[in-house]
């Protein structure tokens, strides 16, 4: 990441300056030669729940942290705030963890969300934490049912976490007619997205992780004895060293091939909690429809709506540069979107967006893997879009494996060689445009009613899994 991104998300704003307002000291940039038992690298959630992990497992292991920019200044800090399950992608983790391993991996992200709750609520973290379900929905008549072969799967395994609605209550609890139906998982919470980060950060800090910020990796050493993490001004040896970097990890060659960095954006309206009120969408309810390029939307605790679209910017190779950074390019897209699923709040206006990399593997589920082989370096990245509650699982999994534990974490199915890889560039750059392109325009095609060509729907057959899985892996 190349200095500091010149326009921070709303929510960043609002964390920083509450930040400020309680005189929370700054984290100084790493200087010097540190040791320490443990090194994380990035402190989003994944960085800073791995830390907070491992000092509750052992408080007297000295973990230190470096942040490229300040803690929340990645996706962390610029998501959607939705606090969702794995039991939507329940068919992928089936496939690829096995039926026992999967039921287990989805229960457990779904007591992540109720924990990442009682974590704020323990430690006096206000992220705006409303757990009022989530709403998996259709927005036309191609996209209704998409949760139906995950419901009848569920079924076969006797647990029950999503709820079909019908048109009328879809729309009713969505506060737009444009919602043909959907399916309806209690489990879901929102959050105000960077509080949630910042707030991790200060009870890191009280917990004695050292926390570097303004301090990017340069260089992972790992040619001899203990990995070294070189930042401009220092370095850090330690026995273990976690890599939390999500789509920065591109600059790993053996990540790169393992996951595709692709935009998402997100338009932010002026507040307007009496119109809201009016529709009847007051609480927090999270929707999202059920496109590749999906739709995803919320409300704030200050009556505004948050309204995000996937598949945005592609990165080329190992590269997330500037088109991922500050203000969205795709800002009247996104507006367009908000303004057809929502044609009742045509008068009020968007007043920002902003724009973050997606960390997006085939199968839409992270690994957590060594990185290059060696016993020393761990990896956890690929959540595609689904980060926020998942990462507290990412945590768990990669403090056990940093501390060598055999437990269920340490064996768990999403600790393994990433399954599925991209074609090197310049093919995946090209291919994932032409891929995109095709998903675009089937996905209008569906909203005018229009039939797909064929060659339409094989090039969409080629992009990887959303909620829905892949045929092919
Ligand atoms: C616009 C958008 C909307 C999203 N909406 C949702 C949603 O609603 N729900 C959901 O579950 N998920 C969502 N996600 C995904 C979610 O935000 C991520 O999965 C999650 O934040 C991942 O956390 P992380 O800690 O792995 O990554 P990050 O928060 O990105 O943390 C990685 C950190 O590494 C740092 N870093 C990079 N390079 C270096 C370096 N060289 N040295 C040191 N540090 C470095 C970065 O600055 C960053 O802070 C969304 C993502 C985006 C971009």
């Amino acid at each position: 990441m190349s200095g500091h991104p010149p326009v921070r998300s709303l929510w960043l704003q609002e964390a920083l300056a509450d930040n400020e307002n309680k005189s929370e000291k700054e984290a100084p940039e790493l200087g010097g030669e540190v040791r320490a038992d443990v090194c994380v690298v990035g402190g989003g959630y994944t960085g800073l729940w791995t830390a907070l992990r491992l000092k509750e497992i052992d408080p007297t292991l000295d973990v230190v942290l470096v942040e490229a920019d300040v803690c929340g200044g990645g996706a962390s800090g610029r998501n959607g705030g939705f606090v969702l399950s794995w039991w939507p992608k329940f068919q992928t983790l089936e496939k690829l963890c096995g039926t026992e391993e999967a039921l287990r991996l989805a229960h457990a992200s779904a007591g992540a969300v109720a924990d990442i709750g009682k974590f704020c609520a323990d430690n006096g973290i206000d992220a705006h934490y409303h757990h009022d379900g989530y709403l998996w929905a259709a927005t036309n008549e191609a996209q209704v049912g998409s949760w139906r072969p995950l419901m009848d799967e569920l079924d076969r395994h006797g647990v029950h976490p999503l709820v079909e609605l019908s048109r009328e209550v879809a729309a009713r609890r969505s506060g737009s007619p444009v919602h043909l139906g959907g399916a309806f998982e209690a489990t879901g919470a929102i959050v105000q997205p960077a509080l949630l980060a910042r707030g991790l950060r200060r009870v890191a800090l009280e917990r004695g992780v050292r926390v570097f910020e303004r301090s990017p990796m340069t260089q992972l050493d790992r040619r001899t004895g203990s990995p070294r993490v070189r930042t401009p001004a220092g370095s850090v040896m330690a026995s273990r060293v976690v890599v939390a970097m999500n789509a920065w990890a591109a600059r790993f060659a053996e990540v790169r091939r393992r996951m595709v960095v692709v935009g998402s954006d997100i338009v932010a309206t002026e507040r307007a909690p009496d119109r809201l009120a009016a529709i009847g969408w007051t609480d927090g309810l999270s929707i999202s429809d059920s496109r590749l390029l999906v739709h995803y939307y919320r409300t704030t605790d200050d009556g505004r709506v948050a309204f995000g679209k996937g598949g945005g910017a592609l990165a080329f190779s190992r590269g997330v540069g500037a088109r991922f950074e500050g203000e969205s390019r795709r800002r009247d897209l996104v507006e367009r979107a908000f303004r057809r699923t929502y044609p009742m709040l045509d008068d009020v206006r968007v007043t920002s967006s902003w724009t973050g990399p997606i960390d997006r593997t085939r199968t839409g589920l992270p690994f957590f893997w060594r990185l290059g082989g060696r016993p020393d370096v761990f990896v956890g990245v690929g959540y595609s879009g689904n980060g926020v509650g998942p990462s507290y699982l990412g945590g768990r999994i990669l403090a056990s494996l940093a501390l060598g534990r055999n437990d269920e974490w340490a064996r768990s199915g999403l600790v393994r060689s990433p399954a599925g890889r991209f074609p090197p560039e310049p093919f995946r750059f090209v291919g994932g445009h032409l891929v995109r392109g095709a998903i675009a325009r089937k996905e209008r095609a569906e909203d005018d009613g229009r039939r797909v060509d064929r060659l339409t729907k094989a090039l969409v057959r080629l992009a990887p899994a959303g909620l829905v899985p892949l045929d092919q892996d």
